[in-house]
């Protein structure tokens, strides 16, 4: 991905096939898919790709055990094939991993035993492994850390986890590769029309601080949280369609987790589910599902929310985490597709929604990032008779999505607790988009969730790294250092 060469596409007038706004994986998704199929394809995303809920999620490909439970079959079969498509397709990214439920009351190991049998099922062919009921010495062997009073047993099945930041630059770089023109921060600002139909729209590159008119067939409003505010642009009368769910999570020290399964309570006090899931050498424990009455860019968790998932984490872990344990905490926002007035966000469908609106504006959210490839290509095929282009068949159920290339060896660490070299910052600008501080410690690069400390630490070196890299002054470095270590001091628990 190169910035000039794509600002120069995009300020050619072309008239492209498809233009998508938003960055995240549903909208990156439509743009592989549309570019692998043959189609003229431009994406514009307001900040950073996967800058919104995209980056902020629990990293699991999975079916979703709390969908079979809540009788969703059809979005728990999509969801196992679409991770078996994934992690053949990505095996660089995507993983299985084993998950525990542990079994303390009589009858649990026999009621999620079955309903763990049915989700092998589902799974079909390409299901990661069967299975299995654990008795209690395998199961404390699994989770060394669990809290073993009055501990009967375990389920032991597969799902897979994934790094979400870097499957979206992995589908830009896969995008960009068939053709399509990406930009990120850009933020598209109006529509053009000819009469009311919308041919195009207006849009502010940020970096460049300069407006762009960009002309398409049809226009996709992938913005996630984010939807309703574009189909009111459209049409100031558009009924919300979108509610909001805030999910927050903890990031504590390995330490609370050794050992390679990770923990699942499929029953929390209120009914949510709760993961705790060796990421990176860090345990991550979530998420929380919070309604909340207004998009935000940069979410903040609410203090209930993390003394709730402290509270959890201290009853299944013997070695309890503490408030100063916590190594950074974040917050993200699920578009839920809107049910009755009075429904609780927990128990509204995962399901996602495609929509016209008067305008021929395509909007498509909700949804999980497992789906966004089956999202993708319901919305491609429709986008496409819509547009009256030529039809094409979907390729991406069989293909490959483009690794990224290796760093060289020897180069610098950032931080001696955090896994990343220097040389990834001068990857993540050369190649992969990366503007900013921001860009490269929170989603290039993870080191704002691994340890928000140290990410705050190692700020000034980025800076000047990127600097370099993009040819900017002694004033950029402070700038960016400074609005870092802002947005960074927010990623600290209070406590600490
Ligand atoms: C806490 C939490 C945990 C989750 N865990 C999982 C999980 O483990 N597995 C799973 O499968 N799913 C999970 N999900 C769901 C998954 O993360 C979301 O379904 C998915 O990321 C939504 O992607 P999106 O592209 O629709 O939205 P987003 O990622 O929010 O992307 C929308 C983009 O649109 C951009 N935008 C908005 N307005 C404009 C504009 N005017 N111009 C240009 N761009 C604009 C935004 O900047 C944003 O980047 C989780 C969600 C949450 C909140």
């Amino acid at each position: 991905m190169n910035r000039p060469h794509s600002l120069e596409k995009l300020r050619s007038g072309q008239v492209f096939d498809l233009l998508v706004i938003g960055g995240g994986a549903t909208g990156l998704g439509v743009a592989v898919d549309a570019a692998a199929r043959g189609y003229t394809v431009a994406l514009l995303e307001r900040g950073d790709f996967a800058g919104g809920t995209s980056s902020r999620s629990t990293k699991l490909i999975h079916g979703g055990v709390r969908y079979l439970r809540q009788g969703n079959l059809k979005l728990v079969r999509t969801a196992l094939r679409e991770r078996g498509l994934l992690a053949r397709n990505a095996p660089h990214l995507v993983h299985d991993l084993d998950f525990i439920i542990p079994a303390y009351g009589l009858t649990d190991r026999a009621f999620y035993g079955l309903g763990l049998k049915l989700y092998d099922t589902l799974a079909g062919p390409l299901s990661l492994g069967p299975s299995r009921i654990l008795n209690r010495p395998e199961t404390l062997k699994h989770l060394l850390n669990i809290e073993p009073t009055g501990l009967r047993g375990g389920v032991l099945y597969h799902d897979a986890q994934f790094d979400d930041a870097r499957l979206a630059v992995t589908l830009a770089l896969t995008a960009t590769d068939h053709g399509a023109v990406l930009l990120n921060h850009a933020e598209v600002v109006e529509f053009n029309r000819d009469g009311g139909r919308i041919t195009g729209v207006l849009a502010r590159d940020r970096i460049g601080d300069r407006n762009l008119s960009i002309q398409a067939r049809l226009v996709i409003n992938a913005t996630g949280v984010f939807v309703d505010g574009l189909r009111t642009l459209e049409d100031p009368a558009a009924a919300p369609l979108v509610s909001l769910s805030q999910g927050t999570h903890l990031v504590l020290p390995r330490s609370f987790l050794p050992g390679a399964s990770a923990l699942m309570v499929p029953k929390t006090e209120d009914g949510r589910v709760l993961f705790a899931i060796p990421w990176r050498d860090r345990v991550l424990v979530g998420t929380t599902d919070t309604a909340r009455p207004a998009p935000e860019v940069e979410p903040r968790a609410l203090a209930g929310e993390c003394a709730f998932l402290l509270a959890h984490a201290r009853r299944y872990l013997a070695k309890a985490p503490s408030a100063k344990d916590v190594l950074s905490f974040f917050a993200g926002q699920r578009p839920l597709v809107r049910g009755k007035p009075s429904t609780e966000t927990k128990s509204l469908s995962r399901d996602h929604s495609i929509s016209i609106g008067p305008g021929g504006l395509l909007t498509v959210t909700g949804g999980k990032w497992t789906t966004y490839r089956a999202m993708a290509e319901e919305v491609v095929d429709l986008a496409g008779r819509i547009a009256g282009l030529p039809a094409k068949p979907c390729i991406t159920a069989g293909l490959p999505l483009r690794a990224s290339t290796p760093i060289r060896p020897g180069s610098e660490p950032l931080h001696h607790r955090l896994p990343y070299f220097e040389a990834e910052v001068r990857r993540a600008a050369r190649e992969e988009a990366a503007q900013t501080v921001e860009d490269v410690l929170s989603r290039r690069t993870r080191c704002l969730l691994l340890d928000a400390g140290a990410a705050s630490a190692c700020a000034p070196r980025v800076a000047a790294i990127l600097a370099e890299e993009l040819g900017r002054e002694d004033a950029w470095i402070a700038a960016q250092t400074a609005a870092f270590q802002k947005l960074a001091a927010d990623y600290i628990y209070p406590a600490n």
